[in-house]
This record gives C-alpha cells, structure tokens and sequence, in this order.
C-alpha cells in the first residue's frame, strides 16, 4: 500500500454554517471520504471529540462561534489539537489567509471553490496526516513486544487521570512483572527470553480489551495495565484472567522455583483522581502491591485495599 492509497478514505469533517456550501464539498469528497458536517462551531467541536476525524474544513465567518475561535478550542483540546484544519472562506485578503495560518491552519482555501482543487488539497493534507501518525505510533510503540511504551503509558496516563478526576470515576492500574525472568534468560538465552516477553504481553492484551485500556512495556519484563474507569473490582477480575492466561501459555520455565512454567506477579491499585491525589501515587501503590505479590510467594496478584494476603493462582 502507497501513501496515496492512505490518503484516500479519511474521514473528514466539514464545518460551515450554509448547509449548500456543506452540500457542495459533500459532493466534491463523498467518493474518496467518509464526510461528516456540522453547520456551527459548538456542535463541530463535539463531532471532532466523538469522531475523531483525520482533517476538518473549516468555514472562517459563522455566527456565534466563528472559524478562529473553533480552530483555538480545538488546539486547547489534547484529543483533537493534532487533527489538521483547513480554512475554507469567501475572505481573499492576505490578512486573512495570515490569520488563518496563524490560528493553526494547515491551508486555507477561497470561495468559491474548484472541486479539482479542494479534492487536491484534502488529499495532500490527509496524506501528510497519515504520515504524520505512523510516525507518532512508531514512537510510541515498543519495538519488541508491540504494546505501548513508557512515554506513551505516561501521557495517556495524565490524560486520563484528567479525564476520570472531571467524571468522578476512578482509575486502576496493574503493575505486573515476570517471575524469575533472569533465571529463565540464563536457562533458555535472550533470545528466548525476548520471545517469552512477546507471549506474554500478547497474552496481557488480550485481558483488558476496551478501547481505553492501555498495556505497556514499562521497562525490561515489567508491563503496566491502565484500566480508566474501572474500580478494584473490575481490576481484580482483569488480574485474575492475566494470571489464567499468562498460565494457559504454558511456557515452560524449569529454572523457576514458583512454577513449572512461566508466571507473572501482579500489584493492583485504585484511585479516585482528584484534588488530593497525583497519578504517581497511582503507580506507586500499584509498585508497593507487586512487592507484596513477590514477597508472598510470586505467581499471584495483591490489592491495595484488601486486608487479607495476596491472593494465589487458582490454577
Ligand atoms: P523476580 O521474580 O523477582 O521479578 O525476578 P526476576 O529475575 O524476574 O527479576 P530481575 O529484576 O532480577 O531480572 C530481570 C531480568 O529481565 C534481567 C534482565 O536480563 C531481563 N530482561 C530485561 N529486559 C529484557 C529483554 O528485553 N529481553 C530479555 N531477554 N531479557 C530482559
Ligand atoms: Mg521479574
Ligand atoms: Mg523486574
């Protein structure tokens, strides 16, 4: 697949508060996009938030909330400030064109409109999106195992955290590291070893399957799970499956003194993001729970809150 296959089939969002200029780009794009609208700003901004669109057409003059001030919340908006906005406007003075570049704009594009040229320019700006995002994802991904890395773990961490203090839900995460891995490098080889660590976070992933949850690598054979809104409860029963099936796996490990095949400890912690709390408490509890887990015997998970000792595998 090219770049130029990428560019096509975006999804893009068209803003302009005349339903026959909407109608219009409608037609010039509807072949090689999918196109959403919105006739004013407020209702654009919450389109982009939900749909996540890969560009938006922006019509500078609108009642109410006009083209600037729409391109200025969705630059304050960490979800949607990288999507690119190209203005789209009946102005023709270089003060506007300046202003529009300035207030974020990719391009900008006069009234009326050719077709040829709007479906042009849609093309090269969702091409160098497409770019722009693989890259992104390169590095935010960890070369070996896939999931997401430590710098990416971290700023999805603030996000979130930000996001479930303003809906008062609470975040969870599971700290989780392989039991006696040295042991299992010094048994099979690192080769063998980065395999087993590919295994398993295949295996973690499958666990915690909604859309919000992150794994990541969080350094050599320790992985971290955040779970936003989801309580100790949820989390406890996300810990259980990753116990049964890092198990299922069945990877043999006869160097370990826990178990006949590769298994992991888990420290489980909740929090209700707010005020009087930071994110790196999070962590810190979910670290002290993993301690726990090891200490009690590995292959297990500890939580937080619970005053019994850290619960065992079943298996
Ligand atoms: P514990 O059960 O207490 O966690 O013991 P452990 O041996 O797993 O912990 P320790 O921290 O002593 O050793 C971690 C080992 O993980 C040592 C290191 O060589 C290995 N390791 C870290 N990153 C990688 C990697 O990317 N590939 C491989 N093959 N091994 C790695
Ligand atoms: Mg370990
Ligand atoms: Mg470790």
């Amino acid at each position: 697949m090219s770049w130029t296959d990428l560019a096509v089939n975006g999804r893009i969002l068209i803003v302009d508060d005349a339903m026959e200029n909407v109608q219009v780009l409608y037609q010039a794009l509807r072949d090689e996009q999918e196109v959403l609208f919105a006739l004013d700003g407020p209702t654009a901004i919450e389109i982009a938030r939900q749909q996540l669109p890969d560009l938006i057409l922006l019509d500078a003059v609108m009642p109410g909330m006009d083209g600037y001030a729409v391109c200025a919340a969705l630059r304050a908006t960490p979800e949607v400030q990288d999507i690119p906005i190209i203005f789209v406007t009946a102005l023709s003075q270089p003060e506007d064109e300046t202003r529009a570049l300035e207030a974020g704009a990719v391009d900008f594009i006069s009234k009326p409109f050719n077709v040829a040229v709007v479906r042009a320019r849609v093309r090269t700006q969702l091409t160098v999106k497409r770019q722009a995002d693989a890259m992104r994802e390169l590095t935010l991904t960890d070369a070996l195992t896939g999931v997401a890395n430590r710098r990416h773990f971290n700023d999805t961490l603030e996000l979130e955290w930000r996001r479930c203090a303003r809906s008062g839900m609470p975040l969870s995460a599971i700290m989780i590291d392989i039991d006696h891995f040295k042991r299992y490098n010094d048994a099979y080889g690192h080769q063998a070893g980065d395999q087993c660590l590919q295994k398993v976070a295949v295996a973690m992933k499958r666990c915690a399957s909604r859309p919000q949850d992150l794994l990541a690598r969080y350094g050599g054979e320790e992985f971290i799970l955040l779970l936003p809104q989801e309580g100790l409860a949820g989390a406890t029963a996300v810990a259980r499956r990753i116990l049964d099936e890092v198990d299922a796996l069945a990877l043999p490990h006869e160097a370990s003194p826990t178990s006949s095949v590769v298994s992991v400890s888990m420290g489980i912690a909740t929090l209700q993001p707010g005020e009087a709390s930071e994110p790196e408490a999070l962590i810190r509890n979910a670290d002290e729970q993993l301690y726990r887990a090891k200490l009690h015997g590995r292959n297990r998970y500890s939580v937080a809150s619970a005053g019994e000792p850290p619960a065992r595998h079943s298996a």
